[in-house]
């Protein structure tokens, strides 16, 4: 199948128009023209599955939220200058849904700001400014965020005050080995920090480490390497943009499944599914100094449209199910994926936790060598057969698996069975 001419000039008026800055998926493009629950349709009328976007978490175009935006649309749409229940009502519904402490909310459009927000705050409180991520993180685009964020590649320098630890790889690792290395390794950030005069001011980690090729497990991980930036005097910054709003099915927060405490928390994607909003949930005292002299302002940020939306998402999630659908049918897809396994031998390893599944493919299992262009043709063979996924990790093989909430056990097994076609196919 090629390009179809329409498409093909509207690549071209893309192109000259955008610049060389944007990148669009797949060896054949994808022309989306609208979205209904977990399935996306194109511009010939083609209905695809999703199973990639974490943003319209609850499904495309959920009625609850389209209600609300329009709703509070036509009513109001100001900022946070002027008071409003709608910014209290959810900050107050939104904070409920965290460990006692966790007990402030602040709101920004976009999960960059979130961190870079979170960046001022423990540089603030700590009077440090090193900062720990890992080696493939990503946490968004703004200056000084791109500098903790080694998966834009030669695009940005790090920040001479970054330290990276390698993502605890459950898979390449020795059995059970990932936990311990894993503190052992930011212990070790925190060390180097120190000797070359930088006071730590955060550990950063995306507790189901997406761009770092999917490792959810074994739960518990991140409780050594917090406990070490803590005794160093600076903050865990959870960033919940991908693990949260119940994706991974176990719990509400991602770091929840590790026991450990955040000082801050920041959220983004799913928070208004699709209404562009983000913020960040932290404990009072990490904010009391700061506050007062931050004059926080964001135009857009907790509007109260942007405030509906997310009331209407979080209403959603509770009462759909959807964090107990994420752990069933993120089980029955799992289990799926690893029946596959057992008659391709292309598929190295399944991990995951609820609807955030990885998949490694590799050309040999017993070395775990990794296959970047089988992974590049399956996630275009499976474009072919209408089912949307994408890839990550360092070394591009992981299949990243992470579709709306609403996902069921039928649209799972749609999946499989479209990869067992694609891997009989090659
Ligand atoms: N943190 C993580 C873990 C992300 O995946 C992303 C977006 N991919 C961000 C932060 C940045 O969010 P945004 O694109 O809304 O700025």
């Amino acid at each position: 199948e090629r390009l179809d001419a329409a498409d093909r000039a509207l690549i071209a008026r893309r192109e000259k128009v955008l610049g060389p800055a944007y990148r669009l998926f797949y060896e054949r493009p994808l022309h989306l023209v609208r979205g209904e629950g977990v399935f996306l349709y194109d511009a010939a009328g083609e209905r695809y599955l999703d199973a990639y976007n974490n943003v319209a978490s609850l499904g495309h175009c959920h009625p609850r939220v389209v209600e609300a935006i329009t709703r509070q649309t036509a009513i109001l749409n100001t900022h946070t200058r002027y008071l409003h229940e709608g910014i209290v009502d959810y900050a107050e519904a939104l904070t409920a849904t965290f460990p006692a402490g966790l007990a402030q909310a602040m709101f920004t459009c976009t999960g960059s700001e979130a961190n870079d927000l979170a960046v001022r705050i423990a540089r603030y409180v700590t009077g440090g400014t090193g900062i720990i991520a890992t080696e493939l993180a990503y946490h968004g685009l703004t200056g000084a965020v791109a500098e903790f964020s080694p998966s834009l590649g030669d695009a940005v320098t790090l920040g001479p005050h970054v330290r990276t630890v390698p993502a605890p790889d459950s898979y390449r690792g020795a059995p059970g080995e990932a936990m311990e290395r894993f503190g052992r390794d930011v212990a070790a950030a925190i060390a180097d920090l120190k000797r070359h005069g930088i006071r730590p001011a955060m550990l950063i980690a995306d507790s189901i480490f997406s761009s770092d090729g999917i490792f959810a497990g074994p739960e518990g991980f991140l409780k050594p390497a917090v406990e070490a930036i803590h005794a160093a005097g600076g903050l865990f910054v959870a960033d919940e943009v991908q693990p949260g709003f119940g994706r991974t099915g176990e719990a509400m927060w991602g770091f929840e499944r590790h026991g450990v405490s955040p000082d801050m928390v920041t959220l983004g994607k799913p928070m208004g599914n699709g209404y562009p909003m983000a913020g960040l949930v932290l404990r009072p005292e990490v904010i009391a100094g700061f506050g007062p002299n931050a004059r926080y302002f964001n135009t857009f940020g907790g509007n109260p449209v942007a405030a509906a939306a997310g009331r209407a998402v979080l209403d959603t999630i509770r009462e759909e199910g959807l964090q107990e659908n994420a752990l069933q049918v993120g089980r029955h897809l799992a289990d799926g994926l690893k029946d596959l396994a057992g008659r391709h031998a292309a598929i190295g390893d399944v991990r995951g936790a609820g609807l955030f599944v990885g998949v490694e493919i590799v050309s040999d299992r017993a070395e775990k060598r990794a296959d970047a262009a089988l992974t590049t043709r399956i996630v275009n063979g499976l474009r072919d057969r209408r089912v949307l996924i994408s890839a990550a990790g360092p070394r591009a093989n992981v299949l990243k698996i992470r579709p709306p909430l609403v996902f069921s056990r039928e649209n799972a097994d749609t999946l499989v069975a479209a990869l067992d076609d694609v891997l009989r196919a090659r």
